[in-house]
């Protein structure tokens, strides 16, 4: 008897006593940090499985991985998502040097995701200089005709979101193949997107657009060091000469899947809130960064919120995007899946800026939105996540905006994220576990708060849904 009752002692208050908020956000976040799963993730999807670009082995064994490990976790419901994804494949090692009278300088290039070959033997030709796509296009062809395009406009160092400075940057990579080869160019070189000073070649996504094939150019990626060096001695002589080789390859699109785990919604099944980020990655290093730890993160919102034994009113899904780094298309398919089967999706949020501390979320919504969303922000403030503002989200949420979804990305802080970012050091070593646990923590906290209170525009008749 005596035991009962102290048993009874015990229990009782925890049965009858409702938890704050900022008691069960203390909760999740002792979870993350002490008894979290979002590193042992990463460990096997960076270590065990390595890089996962669409199309390739290693992004199957990814899909496969993901999805034996949500059916772990005692979901309502998970599944593949097929989705039909681009096949690039870079081959043999690229080679590059540059010849300034009787002397080679090697220098570290990648070729561009999406580039094709250049000849066997590879390419030699002179090259020009240019800061931008305008300044391509007003040189003209005359002075572009059969050169080699070296694009060095570095990334802006005065922003503090150094994702503006990438924003600012980007386009000579993403374009200047296309308009270089518009021009009569042979082929592209491009400064690596880094704000660093370093060896390390970036890859990334670049496109034709719809040039005739007998225009397209190859272009590849130079590390920031060369591209200094390079420059330094295009001042020097402007008749250095530039050779570069590479063999990859675009094949067939094949089958590939977005990744899904649901918790079912009790009150409002068809009320969705997405978590995710994308499973697939460049083929250098092992895409910890990028975006290894969002899917993790992703991952462990859904482990914490059964864990805790949070029973959402909402449907709550985690969604590993399959190809977002070249094409889209897991994004795409989901959103016109989302369509087809009139899912109402109320809320997204994307983790796709790097595993490091988190400072906060940006919001993709109308004022009103907004608002509401803001009266949360003090519950954020014992773990120094501030940053609450208007802004993007993430590429693979992009496709399901319309006039009432909010959608959001997660905001590390970015100050280290272009060292690693679509490079052969973007491993899981340069992944802290803390930061990686914090992330995941203010992941669930903040989907906790979306599905426990809605998140309706002010105005809109809310049919006593909260
Ligand atoms: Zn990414």
């Amino acid at each position: 008897m005596k035991s009962i009752l102290i048993a009874l002692f015990f229990i009782t208050p925890f049965c009858f006593y409702a938890q704050t908020d900022s008691e069960i956000i203390k909760t999740i976040y002792d979870n993350s940090l002490s008894n979290g799963n979002s590193y042992f993730w990463l460990d096997h999807l960076s270590n065990n499985i390595g890089s996962r670009l669409s199309g390739s082995e290693n992004a199957e064994k990814a899909v496969s991985y993901t999805k034996t490990e949500l059916e772990k976790l005692n979901l309502d419901k998970v599944w593949l998502q097929p989705v039909m994804v681009p096949k690039w494949v870079r081959g043999n090692p690229e080679t590059a040097y540059f010849i300034n009278g009787k002397d080679k300088t090697k220098v570290n290039i990648c070729a561009l995701g999406g580039s094709i070959a250049t000849p066997e033997k590879g390419i030699e030709a002179s090259v020009i200089e240019v800061s931008s796509i305008e300044q391509l296009k007003a040189l003209g062809r005359e002075k572009i005709l059969n050169k080699i395009v070296f694009f060095n406009r570095p990334m802006d160092e005065t922003f503090i979101n150094t994702f503006k400075s990438y924003g600012g940057a980007v386009g000579q990579r993403y374009a200047g193949a296309m308009e270089a080869g518009k021009l009569g160019a042979k082929g592209v070189i491009v400064r690596s997107m880094n704000l660093r000073i370093d060896s390390f070649p970036h890859t990334g996504s670049m496109t034709y657009g719809d040039l005739p094939i007998d225009q397209r150019i190859p272009s590849a990626a130079i590390s920031t060091k060369d591209a200094n060096l390079l420059s330094k001695n295009l001042k020097q002589n402007n008749n250095t000469q530039f050779y570069f080789k590479q063999n990859c390859k675009q094949y067939d699109d094949v089958q590939s899947y977005n990744v899904i785990g649901e918790i079912t919604g009790s009150e409002f099944p068809n009320e969705y809130i997405v978590v995710g980020g994308h499973l697939d990655s460049w083929d250098i290093g092992d895409g910890s960064h990028d975006d290894g730890a969002g899917i993790v993160q992703s991952m462990e919102v859904l482990r914490l919120i059964k864990l805790l034994g949070i029973k959402p009113k909402r449907t709550i899904r985690a969604v590993m995007f399959m190809n977002e780094e070249n094409g889209l298309r897991g994004g795409k398919k989901y959103a016109e899946m989302a369509k087809q089967n009139s899912e109402n999706h109320i809320f997204a949020l994307e983790s796709d800026s790097g595993g490091f501390t988190p400072r906060g979320f940006s919001f993709d919504c109308n004022d009103d939105q907004f608002n509401r969303i803001l009266k949360w922000k003090d519950l954020f403030n014992p773990y120094l996540v501030h940053y609450f503002e208007k802004g993007g989200s993430g590429a693979d949420i992009g496709p399901l905006k319309n006039d009432q979804i909010v959608l959001s990305g997660l905001r590390p802080d970015s100050q280290r994220y272009f060292d690693y970012h679509h490079t052969a050091i973007d491993t899981f070593d340069a992944v802290n576990k803390r930061e990686l646990e914090l992330g995941a923590a203010a992941m669930t906290s903040l989907i906790y708060l979306v599905d426990k209170y809605g998140i309706y525009s002010i105005g809109e008749n809310q049919l006593n849904k909260d």
